[in-house]
């Protein structure tokens, strides 16, 4: 079935700059309205981060779990409804909005909000490629500006996170974070960092490169203007740990 989509290339246009491509199957009639949409969000983020990304954005629109599979490398979570490309930070899939609700748990509604997220991510990447997980995920989530996300923490997991020093620790993996609620404190802890340091400060952290070689704690200690262990007991006070 698949073999038989007839993709479409769309470039996609703000005043005389190409600043995207969508690729999509010609008979989803759907697409070329999303990106009336999606040119209003990208200015939002060109606002935010004064920048445009370092490269043309490829967006490709995807019908099947298997093609998502071959992307994630194995079946995705059913959460994951939309990625960047593992090799290159400009190409982005997102589940058509014909089937993004059969193949994850977003609706239909939130296609908007996908697109917007993982493009954020190909601003972060032209900032700094190897940025700490949980400032990019961070802010992408803040972004796409939908899901407002609760601050109920479990205290395993903010337990784990103090333990493995996940703040300023280079070598965590983001699919380790990811089980311990890593979104979720991502979420919040960006939050609490815009609202408390402004957005310069979030740009800042974008900078520090994940990285054993950089300075990292004294990076971060200038940004915060404090000694981590006081900004995480700060941050504490505005999260429900149960
Ligand atoms: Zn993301």
């Amino acid at each position: 079935m698949e073999s038989k989509l007839k993709i479409k290339k769309l470039p996609i246009f703000i005043g005389n700059k190409k600043v995207a491509y969508f690729y999509f199957d010609s008979n989803d009639k759907k697409i070329e309205k999303l990106g009336e949409s999606f040119i209003k969000e990208y200015e939002k983020l060109y606002s935010f981060f004064s920048i445009n990304p370092k490269k043309l954005i490829h967006l490709h629109f995807l019908y099947s779990l298997e093609e998502m599979s071959s992307y994630w490398g194995g079946v995705p979570p059913k959460s994951l409804s939309g990625m960047v490309d593992n090799d290159n930070q400009f190409i982005l899939y997102v589940y058509s909005p014909s089937v993004i609700e059969k193949f994850s748990s977003e609706k239909k509604s939130s296609i908007i909000p996908v697109i917007i997220h993982e493009t954020a991510h190909t601003f972060v990447s032209s900032i700094n490629l190897r940025c700490f997980y949980w400032i990019n995920e961070g802010i992408c989530q803040l972004l796409e500006s939908s899901k407002v996300r609760d601050n109920i923490i479990k205290k395993e997991n903010w337990q784990w996170f103090l333990k493995n020093k996940a703040l300023s620790n280079p070598k965590l993996e983001w699919l380790d974070q990811i089980k311990h609620e890593g979104y979720k404190i991502a979420y919040n802890l960006t939050k609490y960092i815009l609202k408390k340091y402004k957005k310069e400060a979030i740009i800042d952290l974008i900078k520090i490169r994940r990285e054993s070689s950089e300075n990292i704690e004294e990076k971060m200690k200038k940004i915060f203007k404090s000694d981590l262990k006081a900004f995480l007991s700060d941050f504490e006070k505005n999260i429900k740990i149960i």
